[in-house]
């Protein structure tokens, strides 16, 4: 890539000194960054091998409804109203894996699929097969909050601009940039209508379209689906309540985040895109309003959100029962979320959200094998058995999984942030040129990261390594000198600013103990109990390895060890011994990688000898490190 992603900047010593977070982030294209070896390497590995394969044999119902739209006579069922976004999504998917590991055979059969979705699409430009198929109105004023035609559509947006960005073809693009356009037109158009499509998602793909295309009416639609809630401009079909689709109040009247979980965490993606891409004050306080309520008071410690079951819907504050709803598709979107959230406010807390959900909660949702997953997430189960439910999420949580890469990194014209620590390498393009990295660590196993640049452009540029806020103990080498004190910039990271040659090697390492944590009083179904947390990894305790016995009071000295990984072990884990009061042995192991040698009970909070309420100090908190008191 050249200097020109920067354009308009001149490059000027003010870029230097102006403070680090004033300078507008981005992150990499999913060419720019290669996943190798490591923690992440096998997993996305297994998703080219395993998951993509598999994943065809639940794309019958779109295939056979976009032949259908395309005229054909087609024998067995049909999709149903928001299916098509499964298919996008697994283009998407498909996309990341073409950019880590080409294969012509799989690209054509994608190409194929392109010819039918262009030859789907309206001569107005909708694109919708169910919709066609089924003789429905598109955008139907009577049912504008469940036929998902925004939601369709901004998967296909997302699935073409990745595609698109991986092989450099249009094709798709253009289908989407039509159907895009045909939006436009039907609600911001000579004759248009105000509305919105009830389950959010095309806010933030056509932010995204506009960052793209540079075309403003994307900008303006986006806004305006924005700007509409909370005015009375959608007729729910049923008894739903409006909070369901955000659509209570309007946007600068919505305190907290509500309703539908999936929905609603879509809704704040897009919410904060819009304030990246406008510099809008309201966005930002309002995705700022959204973020508290998410992250701060309704975040499980394994980085789900929704706990209710009732329309899938986020609780109250704390309202956070072990055993709630816990949707994956949730999850995948508060990665996205803390993702905008970080871009947006350049603080390392959010990326430490970011890292908590995608350890844990996302990569729970696939199972080590890469084909079956989970639908919800819950903390605590009996027998809860993977299925190969072909609903939302399997496609939602494979193109999180594999993004893995592009949410490690963040550039500045002068400034290559890593925000997660992913083995690999990645080219980041600065104002004034390249810079290659190359980044060695066995995390989140062990702390140590070393990061090399091979290739630096001439001049001073800043390199930011965020310290996770697990880690309370760290040392940093440049060169093979240590950094002392630690560089830290304030806002969670630890920045080094200079002149660099290419070979210059910095090695981070952080202290890995195993931790016990203990929840904010007010979420009463952790009261009395701890979780276990080494590095980013949140642990549990499954039956299988406890004699089918999760009944136990963790000892006040649990005399924690910390095993070494065996390959032939779920993959490698790092397992946890613990002793409980009654002198048993317990075993842990990553929360992630539960439920993979059949159906087991499993428990991430455990009773705590000794454990006592300690209301004080919380300081907005929901979860922090926990030690026996008197100690
Ligand atoms: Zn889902």
């Amino acid at each position: 890539m050249s200097c020109s992603v920067w354009p308009g900047l001149a490059l000027a010593a003010s870029i230097l000194s102006a403070p680090a977070w004033s300078q507008p982030q981005v992150l990499l294209p999913a060419t720019a960054v290669r996943v190798e070896g490591g923690f992440w390497g096998p997993r996305l590995a297994v998703i080219t091998e395993r998951t993509i394969p598999h994943s065809w044999a639940y794309m019958g119902w779109e295939l056979r409804a976009l032949e259908k739209a395309n005229g054909r006579e087609v024998t067995g069922d049909l999709n149903g109203t928001w299916g098509e976004a499964n298919l996008y999504k697994f283009i998407e998917t498909i996309a990341y894996s073409l950019a880590r590991q080409p294969d012509p055979a799989l690209e054509q059969r994608v190409d194929d699929i392109v010819r039918l979705v262009a030859g789907a699409q309206r001569p107005d430009g909708y694109v919708h097969a169910y919709i066609t198929n089924s003789g429905k109105p598109p955008w139907d004023p009577e049912f504008l909050d469940g036929a998902h035609d925004g939601y369709v559509l901004g998967h296909l947006i997302e699935a073409a601009l990745e595609y698109h960005s991986v092989t450099g073809k249009t094709a798709l693009l253009e289908v989407a940039r039509r159907a895009a356009d045909q939006a436009w037109e039907h609600f911001l158009g000579p004759a248009g209508k105000s509305g919105f499509c009830g389950h959010a998602e095309l806010e933030m793909a056509l932010v995204e379209l506009h960052r793209e295309t540079g075309e403003a009416r994307y900008l303006d639609l986006a806004r305006a689906f924005v700007e509409w809630r909370g005015r009375g401009v959608v007729k729910p079909a049923g008894p739903t309540p409006r909070a369901y689709f955000q659509d209570q109040v309007p946007l600068r009247e919505q305190v907290t985040l509500d309703g539908h979980a999936v929905r609603a965490i879509f809704f704040a993606t897009g919410v904060a895109d819009l304030a990246l891409a406008t510099g809008d004050s309201d966005y930002r306080l309002a995705a700022n309003r959204f973020w508290d309520s998410a992250a701060r008071r309704r975040m499980y410690v394994t980085g789900s959100v929704g706990s209710r079951a009732e329309h899938e819907a986020f609780g109250e504050d704390y309202e956070l029962p072990q055993d709630g709803y816990t949707e994956s598709c949730a999850a995948c979107g508060l990665a996205d979320f803390a993702q905008r959230m970080l871009l947006l406010e350049r603080r390392a807390e959010y990326a430490d959200v970011l890292e908590r959900v995608l350890y844990n909660a996302v990569l729970h949702g696939l199972a080590l094998d890469g084909t079956t997953t989970y639908y919800r997430n819950p903390l605590s189960d009996r027998e809860h058995p993977r299925d190969n439910c072909w609903v939302c999420c399997p496609p939602n949580l494979s193109r999180t999984v594999l993004q893995a890469g592009r949410y490690a990194y963040a550039a500045a014209p002068a400034e290559v942030t890593l925000n997660l620590f992913v083995a690999g390498t990645a080219t980041v393009a600065l104002a004034r040129g390249p810079v290659s990295l190359a980044v060695a660590t066995a995390y989140p196993w062990e702390g140590n990261v070393q990061v090399t640049l091979t290739a630096v452009p001439a001049g001073e540029f800043a390199l930011n390594l965020r310290l996770p806020g697990w880690c309370r103990e760290a040392t940093l080498q440049l060169n093979g000198t240590a950094v002392v004190p630690l560089p830290r910039d304030g806002r969670g990271y630890l920045r080094l600013a200079r002149s660099w040659s290419a070979g210059d090697r910095v090695d981070l390492q952080m202290a890995m103990p195993v931790e016990r944590l203990e929840a904010n009083p007010n979420v009463q179904s952790c009261s009395g109990r701890v979780a276990l947390q080494r590095g980013p990894l949140v642990y549990g305790f499954e039956g299988v390895d406890n004699d089918g016995n999760l009944d136990a009071v963790l000892a006040r000295d649990p005399q924690f060890q910390v095993e070494a990984p065996q390959p032939d072990r779920l993959g490698g884990v790092v397992r946890i011994k613990a002793r409980a009061v009654d002198g048993r042995t317990l075993v842990a192991v990553p929360f992630y990688a539960l439920a993979n040698r059949g159906a087991s009970c499993q428990e991430v909070w455990l009773r705590q000898d000794g454990w006592r309420p300690t209301p004080t100090w919380w300081e907005g908190r929901l979860y922090r490190p926990w030690t026996p008191p008197g100690e």
